[in-house]
């Protein structure tokens, strides 16, 4: 089954509030994924490092209190903060987007955006058209953040990383795919961006006049999730992958690595897709009571 998806997957609560943060930022040892992957998050939050000699990206920066343990994280694997020249991230709310103003200014990286998010992070708050307006957090705004294209690849090194705009949790939500090798061995790996439904009250994906087109967006994410090549998935909360599982049966011995599932990424589509199609019931007014 899916876990939960966001932090605002429990947030019919006032904005500003936040009761799964002190349990999203217990600290988490840093481990290898695969090559030259490696989870720098803390337990509930992920963050991935990837390095190569040219310097080092960062994808996703959980929440502000979260920066100063990833940081710390980065450094006990034997890497530097400096080296991070490029930060990327799923989507711009406070769980995922909240470390990186911080994480920015310790390390002088650029911070790479899909334009819808890039304005979002630029201007920090919640946008209107997000699903979660008026329930999130605000976010510190960030600066000088660069503009990306869907399916833009950037270089730094040897690492070779592709942008894929998933939206529908936001309308700027980003996906990201690039291979790391052990020896001859490549493995396709996927950071998803999350694809849980969640809005405020009063906010339908079936018939928005903020976000008209949010059912047209999950579509073209689901696609995506179920034609990109997936060796080792990773979610921005990695319990929705089970990460944790995996890494329990890896260090126990198990073969082949239970990182890899080449069907995790269309598993991942499948519960998604259900999961729309049981919030757009409720909208209709056709959900059975539980
Ligand atoms: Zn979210």
């Amino acid at each position: 089954m899916l876990a939960v998806l966001c932090a605002s997957a429990v947030a019919q609560k006032p904005a500003r509030s936040c009761s799964n943060c002190a349990v999203w930022n217990q600290a988490q040892k840093p481990f290898r994924i695969f090559g030259n992957t490696y989870y720098v998050g803390p337990h509930g939050l992920s963050s991935i490092l990837i390095t190569s000699p040219a310097g080092d990206v960062l994808i996703d920066g959980g929440i502000p209190a979260s920066a100063k343990l990833i940081a710390a994280n980065i450094r006990s694997l034997g890497f530097r903060v400096k080296d991070i020249k490029i930060i990327l991230n799923s989507h711009v709310h406070f769980d995922h987007a909240g470390g990186l103003a911080v994480l920015q200014h310790m390390s002088g990286a650029r911070v790479m955006a899909s334009p819808w998010s890039a304005a979002v992070l630029r201007k920090g708050g919640v946008a209107r058209d997000d699903p979660q307006y008026g329930i999130l957090q605000p976010l510190v705004p960030v600066k000088n953040v660069h503009e990306l294209r869907d399916g833009e690849t950037l270089r730094l090194g040897g690492i070779s990383i592709t942008a894929h705009f998933t939206p529908g949790h936001t309308p700027g939500g980003t996906s990201w795919t690039w291979q790391s090798c052990e020896s001859s061995v490549c493995r396709d790996i996927v950071f998803a961006d999350s694809l849980a439904p969640i809005s405020a009250d009063g906010f339908k994906f079936s018939s928005s006049r903020d976000y008209p087109h949010a059912l047209d967006d999950f579509e073209k994410s689901f696609r995506f999730l179920e034609t990109t090549q997936c060796d080792i998935l990773i979610t921005t909360h990695p319990e929705a992958s089970n990460l944790w599982d995996r890494l329990a049966a890896r260090e126990k011995g198990a073969t082949p690595d239970p990182m890899l599932n080449p069907l995790a990424c269309k598993d991942l589509a499948k519960s998604a897709r259900e999961r729309l199609s049981q919030r757009l019931a409720e909208e209709h007014g056709s959900a059975t009571e539980k």
